[in-house]
């Protein structure tokens, strides 16, 4: 059988654990590991404030909450992508304005969002989906022009790139993932990062239950109290030890990922070239940081087929999000907008097996069913 995933273990996770619980004697959140991972991530990409949260879908609640989003605000999210993208800003109070697909990718499309702007608009959510950039310049000013904020939705995208400039570094705020579905992991997991000096000092508040007790702690203020909203967004010590063990090896497992996705890539292009599906196509100004290797079929029976076909080989293959703005919980409330694109690759994309431990082999299996 070959799963769709498998979390891959670097062998230190459990020894950093024991460190945090019997060395440390911290296991509650912001200590040694939890300031080594913040710290990693500052000094190798230049995200000016990470703060480790317990999801990407938490760190995004944080960035509502950052962002001041009031009831009726408008937040301009692409329909195709994770509930936590929209859900973020619903329990703020915010309306959302669903963008749709490129018709190359299954990126927002930048040159569709200025018609959704309105004077309620607030907030503009790329997300990167399968870590391959949006066109952050287009976003970013478009952005400035109606002085909007921007949320990277990075859940997908640690360590790609927007012409030479790392995901996450671009918007005002972004949010990472490291649920064990992604390629650096901690179980649940994730961060806010603020790139926008105004935002700081809050973000850490309302991290730490609305108080400020993180600058008591490096000895700012003689005692800390309630200042502000917020809520208990930061994951312990032993979630933060965990994920330093993979932060370690996150080049070697970034490499192995990239070596299978470009395998995958050249066996399957002849098939592409006669036309039976489209492999992903990765603009000139993104990198691919192999999160995902998916393929869009031609039609949904066609994808229905393939996903059987593998299947009847033990070969865990998978679709992905189905399109927010029919959803059970949102089509009533979404205005009424057509989006092909969207529904195209709700329709005909499938996600193929990629983990740190698939082998050559196995992708060679998995052509070969594919090309039956
Ligand atoms: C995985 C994912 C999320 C949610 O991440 P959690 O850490 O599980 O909250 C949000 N958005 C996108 C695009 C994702 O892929």
């Amino acid at each position: 059988m070959i799963d769709f995933n498998r979390p891959h273990l670097t062998g230190n996770e459990v020894k950093y654990i024991q460190e945090a619980v019997t060395d440390f004697r911290q296991i509650s959140g912001n200590g040694v590991f939890t300031k080594r991972c913040q710290h990693f991530f500052e000094e190798k990409y230049g995200f000016k404030k990470c703060l480790l949260t317990t999801s990407c879908t938490d760190a995004l609640e944080m960035a509502a909450i950052l962002c001041d989003i009031q009831p009726g605000d408008e937040v301009i999210v692409p329909s195709y992508t994770f509930v936590s993208s929209a859900l973020a800003f619903v329990r703020a109070g915010a309306k959302i304005v669903f963008a749709d697909s490129m018709e190359r990718n299954p990126n927002i499309d930048a040159e569709t969002i200025e018609a959704l702007i309105t004077p309620r608009t607030k907030v503009i959510v790329p997300v990167h989906y399968a870590g391959v950039a949006c066109d952050m310049d287009r976003i970013m000013e478009i952005a400035g022009k109606y002085h909007l904020l921007v949320v990277e939705d990075a859940a997908q995208a640690i360590d790609s790139f927007y012409k030479g400039r790392p995901l996450g570094s671009i918007g005002h705020f972004a949010a990472f993932s490291f649920h064990e579905t992604k390629n650096i992991i901690s179980g649940e997991g994730g961060m806010l990062v603020v790139n926008d000096d105004r935002f700081v000092r809050r973000a850490e508040i309302i991290w730490e239950k609305g108080t400020n007790r993180a600058e008591f702690f490096r000895g700012e203020v003689n005692k800390y109290g309630w200042c502000d909203t917020g809520s208990s967004f930061l994951p312990s010590e032993i979630i933060a030890a965990f994920l330093w063990a993979q932060l370690e090896e996150m080049d070697s497992i970034q490499s192995k990922r990239k070596a299978l996705w470009e395998e995958y890539y050249h066996r399957l292009k002849p098939l592409a070239d006669t036309g039976r599906f489209h492999l992903p196509d990765i603009p000139a100004y993104a990198t691919n940081n192999a999160h995902m290797f998916y393929l869009v079929c031609n039609s949904l029976e066609e994808r229905t087929a393939m996903i059987q076909r593998l299947k009847e080989h033990d070969i865990q293959a998978v679709f992905h999000y189905l399109s927010l703005h029919s959803s059970p919980f949102y089509r009533t409330k979404h205005d009424g907008r057509s989006l092909h694109h969207c529904d195209h690759y709700s329709d005909a994309l499938v996600r193929l097996p990629m983990f740190y431990d698939l082998k050559t082999e196995d992708v060679e299996k998995i052509y070969n069913i594919i090309a039956l």
